[in-house]
């Protein structure tokens, strides 16, 4: 048994089921509580400094919601629960965009029992899609998508170069964690941070900074299942 998943995580084959992807969410939740004060003082800086009070309530939300529903969904449709909930629960900009994130990848993995690496590449595709559909967002301008573009771009090369899912998934996670320091000279184009100009320059944006963790959850609850 060890063998064969030693294996199929060394070719890259893995795939996951219902129960790794609810662990990743509560990943996340963990991570978005663990850091809610730096997420806060952060948009305090640039922004209102609900960024970390507004995902620890989503996310918090999310794993009542989660846990009643149990395990009778696909894969998809957790992840439309998920996103819903944020929709639902949280106010301001992150919380329908984090919504569309989780609604687009539900959308895409619609009926799925499994996800392969090569499905997480294309769940991250398509957060990213519906993110900038509705938020507008282009690379540099500050947000949450500075810190999902490199970690999706990351992933993809790193799978195409016959990295394990393992190894994929970290350097996605590192790619994030330096499209999110990278946002700090950024002069912010959209959301409240832009109301700044050039006044938001020389800190780093929050939602791309929560963009890391969800990142860093990924990596984390999958890199060692
Ligand atoms: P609000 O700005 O309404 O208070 P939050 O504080 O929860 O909402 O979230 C702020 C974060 O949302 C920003 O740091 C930024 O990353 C992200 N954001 C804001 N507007 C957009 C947008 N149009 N597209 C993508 N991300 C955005
Ligand atoms: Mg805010």
């Amino acid at each position: 048994m060890v063998d064969v998943a030693e294996s199929e995580r060394a070719s890259g084959s893995m795939s996951l089921g219902h129960d790794d992807v609810l662990r990743w969410i509560q990943a996340f939740a963990a991570a978005v509580d663990a850091n809610k004060d730096q997420l806060t003082s952060l948009d305090a800086a640039i922004g209102d400094g609900d960024h970390g009070i507004n995902m620890e309530r989503g996310m918090s939300a999310v794993l009542v919601k989660v846990d009643a529903v149990g395990e009778d969904q696909d894969i998809g449709a957790l992840l439309k629960t998920v996103g819903m909930t944020l929709v639902s629960t949280v106010g301001g900009a992150g919380g329908p965009l984090y919504g569309t994130l989780f609604l687009q990848m539900g959308t895409v993995l619609s009926g799925r029992a499994e996800l392969s690496p090569d499905d997480w590449a294309a769940a991250l595709d398509a957060a990213i899609t519906g993110v900038q559909a509705r938020g507008k967002a282009e690379p540099g301008d500050k947000t949450m998508i500075d810190a999902l573009i490199p970690g999706r771009d990351a992933l993809k090369a790193a799978l195409a170069e016959g990295a394990t899912f393992e190894q994929a998934l970290r350097r996605s996670a590192d790619a994030a964690g330096q499209g999110m320091r990278d946002t700090v000279p950024l002069v912010a184009k959209k959301g409240r941070a832009s109301y700044l100009g050039e006044r938001s320059a020389g800190h780093q944006d929050p939602g791309a900074t929560s963009s890391h963790l969800l990142l860093e959850a990924a990596a984390d609850a999958w890199g060692r299942p």
